[in-house]
C-alpha cells in the first residue's frame, strides 16, 4: 500500500462530520480526530505547524515547508470536516478497499484530496527538489456548514496562489457562485383569531414582504450577467410562523438564499437588500434582517490564470489533458481568492460521489492528483 493510500485509509476511518445539525451523535461530530491526527503527522514530519482557532474543539491546522532561495509560496487547502451520515449503505468509517475503489464518508469530499496533498506535501519535505517553491498546507473545519475555518485562514495565512481539494476528477474548476443567507423576521401581536382586529398578524407583514423579495430576485436577474455563471439570484426557501389556526400569529420567520456573482462583495449583500425594501418596496413596518448564516463571494477566472496554465500542464504531464469548466456549488477557493490568493480547485473523484450513501474515490486519481501537485509545486518556483 502506498503512503497515500494509507493515509486516505487512516483519515477516513476517523470521523469528522460537521455539526450542522444538533442531533449528530457526539462520537461522530467535529474536526479535532482528524486534527489530532494530522499534527502528528506534520510532527512526524519535522515541519513548523499552527492551529488557528476557528469554534470550540475546531481548529484549522497549517503546516509549512520553506524551501532556502524559493521565490513564491503555495498553498494547499482542504477541508477536514465530512457531511452526516445519515441513511449509508456502507460502514461510513470502515474505509474498505476493493479494487481501484475506497469506500467511506469523505473519502470522495474530500480525505481523497486532502491524502493527495499530504502525500504530496511528504514527499516535497523529504526531497526538497532543486526549484520548487514553498509550500503551505492548510486543513480547515467548516467547510460543509458555513465556511467559518476558511475565512479565518484567509485572514491569517498569505500565500501566492491556492489550490483547494475537492472532487473535479483531476480537472481545474476555475470558477463559480457565491452564496449569502439569511434568516428575516417579522413581529405582530397575538389576539383570538375572532377578534383579529385586536392583533397585527406577523404572517401579512411577512406576505407583504415576500412580494417586495419577489421583485429584488427579478430586480437582480435584469440587473447582469456573467458569461459563465449567469445572473445573480435570489430565493425564498424556508417559512414557518403562527402558534395556531385560531390564534393571530406574532412572529414569522423565512430563510433567504441569495447567489452572488464575480464581484459581488458578500459584506455589502446585507445593506443592498435593505435599502431595496425600505426605498422601491414601500415597506413601512419593522422588521429583522438577521446577520448572514453564510458569507462566500463568487470564485472568478480573473487572476488565476497562471495557476490554472501550471496546474493545466502538470495534469497534462501525468495524465495527458485536462479540462477547466465552472461548477454550480461553492468551495473555499472563492474566499481565498476574495483575500487576494489566486485560486483554483482540483482533486481526484467524482463531484457526484460526494456526498451518497456509498461514497467512494477511485484510489488511482488520488496517487495521480499527488504526482500532479508535486509537478506543480516543481513548476510554480
Ligand atoms: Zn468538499
Amino acid at each position: 500500500m502506498t503512503e497515500t493510500t494509507r493515509l486516505l485509509r487512516d483519515l477516513v476511518a476517523i470521523p469528522s462530520v460537521n455539526p450542522m445539525r444538533p442531533d449528530i451523535p457526539p462520537e461522530i461530530a467535529l474536526e479535532f480526530r482528524v486534527t489530532a491526527y494530522l499534527e502528528q503527522f506534520f510532527r512526524t514530519l519535522g515541519v513548523p505547524f499552527e492551529r488557528q482557532n476557528v469554534a470550540p474543539q475546531r481548529d484549522n491546522i497549517v503546516a509549512r515547508l520553506t524551501i532556502p532561495g524559493a521565490k513564491r509560496t503555495l498553498m494547499f487547502e482542504v477541508h477536514q470536516d465530512t457531511v452526516p451520515v445519515d441513511g449509508m449503505i456502507i460502514d461510513p468509517f470502515g474505509a474498505k478497499i476493493e479494487g481501484n475503489k475506497l469506500y467511506g464518508r469523505g473519502s470522495c469530499d474530500i480525505k481523497g484530496g486532502m491524502a493527495s496533498m499530504l502525500g504530496c506535501f511528504a514527499r516535497l519535505v523529504r526531497e526538497k527538489p532543486k526549484g520548487c517553491c514553498n509550500v503551505i498546507m492548510a486543513c480547515s473545519v467548516d467547510e460543509e456548514a458555513t465556511m467559518l475555518g476558511v475565512i479565518e485562514l484567509a485572514k491569517r495565512t498569505k500565500a501566492d496562489c491556492a489550490v483547494v481539494a475537492e472532487p473535479t476528477n483531476l480537472n481545474i474548476v476555475h470558477a463559480h457562485k457565491g452564496v449569502v443567507r439569511w434568516n428575516l423576521l417579522t413581529a405582530g401581536r397575538s389576539c383570538h383569531s375572532s377578534t383579529p382586529e385586536q392583533g397585527t398578524n406577523a404572517i401579512y407583514r411577512m406576505g407583504k414582504l415576500l412580494v417586495a423579495i419577489e421583485q429584488y430576485a427579478a430586480h437582480l436577474r435584469a440587473s447582469s450577467s456573467d458569461p459563465l455563471l449567469g445572473p445573480p439570484t435570489m430565493s425564498v426557501g424556508l417559512i414557518e410562523g403562527g402558534v395556531s389556526v385560531n390564534t393571530v400569529p406574532d412572529r414569522c420567520k423565512i430563510a433567504i438564499d441569495r447567489r452572488l456573482i464575480a464581484g459581488e462583495d458578500p459584506d455589502k449583500q446585507s445593506e443592498n437588500f435593505l435599502t431595496f425594501l425600505k426605498t422601491n418596496a414601500g415597506i413601512d413596518f419593522p422588521f429583522e434582517l438577521n446577520a448572514p448564516t453564510i458569507r462566500m463571494p463568487a470564485l472568478s477566472p480573473k487572476g488565476s490564470e497562471e495557476i490554472q496554465k501550471l496546474l493545466g500542464a502538470a495534469i497534462d504531464a501525468e495524465r495527458g489533458s485536462h479540462k477547466v469548466h465552472s461548477v454550480p456549488y461553492g468551495t473555499d477557493a472563492a474566499t481565498l481568492a476574495w483575500a487576494g490568493i489566486p485560486s483554483v480547485v482540483f482533486g481526484p473523484g467524482d463531484i457526484a460521489k460526494a456526498h451518497t450513501v456509498d461514497e467512494w474515490v477511485p484510489l488511482d486519481e488520488v496517487e495521480s492528483a499527488a504526482n500532479i501537485l508535486y509537478r506543480l509545486a516543481c513548476a510554480v518556483g
